[in-house]
C-alpha cells in the first residue's frame, strides 16, 4: 500500500484516478482549491487538503510522507487561457513548479505530470510523435509545455523522477459540464439537453484524438510503476485515431450551427503512440464511437449517426 497525492483530484481526470487508486487498495490524498473540481468528486475515503498550489509554502504539509503524485491540477481550456493569461500562467506555470518543489523536498519518489497535447500546436505532419519540436499556439499549451520542461529539469537537477503524459482530447464520467469553458462533447450534451442547435467552430472538419478517461488513468498509474521512466520522459496518450467535430455532432444528433473558428488552435491532431507502448505497455481499449455512444446514452441522449 502507498500513499499519493492527486493536486488536482476533485477534477475530471484526478477524481478518476483517486477512484481507481483507492480501489486497488492505497491510501489517497487530494489537494484541491475547487476552482473548477467539484467537491462531490472527492471519494470519501480520500483525505482532503482543501488549498491552493499556487501558494507554496501552504502546500507542503500535504507531501509529507507521499510515496508518488499525480499532478493533475491546471486552469485548463485553450480559450480561458486566452482570456486570462496571467491566471493561466500562475496556475500552470507556478502551481506546477510549486508542486515540483514540494515533492522534492519532501523526498517524494516521483511526480507523473498530467502533460497536454496542445504542446504539438501546428505541425506538418501527422501523426503527432514526442521527438517533433514542440510549436505552441496559445498561452494554455505553452503553460502546460512549460511545466513538461521543468519536469525534465526536475529529473536532471535534483533526481526526482518524473514522467509527463501528453494528453490528448480527454472524454468520460465526471467530465466538466458547466461553465463557459467546457469542451466539445459537453458542450454538445448541454446544448442537445436544452434543445438548442449544436454550435460547430469553424468548418467542423478539424479533427480530434479522442481519449477515454479510463484509458488515461491506467497510463497514470503505469506512469507510476514503470521503471523504464522517471526521467522526464514525455509520452502520448491519445488512442491514435482522429475524428471530426461533424463526425461528433453528427453521433450526437440534432441541428448543428456554424460560427466562426476559434484562433490560436491545432486543424488536426493524432497520436502516436509507439513511445507509449515501448516505455509504459500502454495500449487504449476504449474505441472512441463506442466510448462516445455511452457517454451519451449516460447522459439521457440516444445517440444518432
Ligand atoms: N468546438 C466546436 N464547438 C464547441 C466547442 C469546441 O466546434 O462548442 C471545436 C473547437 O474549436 C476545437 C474542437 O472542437 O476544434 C475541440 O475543442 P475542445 O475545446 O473540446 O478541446 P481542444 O482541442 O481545444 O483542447
Amino acid at each position: 500500500m502507498s500513499l499519493y497525492l492527486i493536486p488536482g483530484g476533485a477534477g475530471f481526470i484526478g477524481s478518476n484516478i483517486a477512484e481507481a487508486l483507492l480501489k486497488e487498495g492505497h491510501r489517497v490524498r487530494i489537494l484541491d482549491n475547487f476552482s473548477t473540481g467539484k467537491r462531490s468528486n472527492v471519494p470519501a475515503d480520500a483525505e482532503l487538503f482543501e488549498l491552493d498550489f499556487t501558494d507554496l509554502a501552504s502546500i507542503r504539509p500535504a507531501f509529507e510522507g507521499v510515496d508518488g503524485v499525480f499532478l493533475t491540477g491546471a486552469l485548463p481550456r485553450i480559450p480561458y487561457s486566452i482570456d486570462h493569461p496571467v491566471e493561466s500562467a500562475q496556475a500552470n506555470v507556478f502551481g506546477t513548479l510549486n508542486v515540483l518543489v514540494a515533492a522534492r523536498d519532501a523526498k517524494v519518489k516521483r511526480v507523473v505530470y498530467s502533460a497536454s497535447s496542445s504542446a504539438y500546436g501546428g505541425q506538418e505532419t501527422l501523426p503527432l510523435h514526442p521527438d517533433m519540436p514542440a510549436n505552441p499556439l496559445n498561452p494554455y499549451a505553452l503553460h502546460k509545455y512549460i511545466g513538461e520542461k521543468n519536469a525534465e529539469h526536475f529529473a536532471k537537477f535534483y533526481g526526482l523522477e518524473t514522467v509527463s503524459l501528453r494528453y490528448f482530447n480527454v472524454y468520460g464520467p465526471r467530465m466538466a459540464d458547466e461553465g463557459a469553458y467546457v469542451t466539445v462533447i459537453s458542450h454538445f450534451v448541454r446544448q442537445k439537453k436544452a434543445g438548442a442547435s449544436l454550435t460547430v467552430h469553424g468548418d467542423g472538419e478539424q479533427t480530434r484524438d479522442f481519449t477515454h478517461v479510463a484509458d488515461v488513468v491506467r497510463a497514470n498509474m503505469l506512469a507510476m510503476a514503470s521503471p523504464r521512466v522517471g526521467k522526464g520522459e514525455v509520452v502520448n496518450v491519445g488512442a491514435g485515431q482522429n475524428f471530426s467535430i461533424n463526425h461528433i455532432a453528427a453521433i450526437v444528433g440534432g441541428p448543428v450551427e456554424y460560427h466562426p473558428g476559434r484562433v490560436g488552435e491545432a486543424r488536426h491532431t493524432r497520436a502516436d503512440i509507439t513511445r507509449t507502448k515501448e516505455l509504459l505497455e500502454w495500449e487504449p481499449t476504449v474505441e472512441f464511437e463506442e466510448g462516445l455512444r455511452e457517454y451519451l446514452r449516460s447522459q439521457g441522449i440516444e445517440p444518432g449517426g
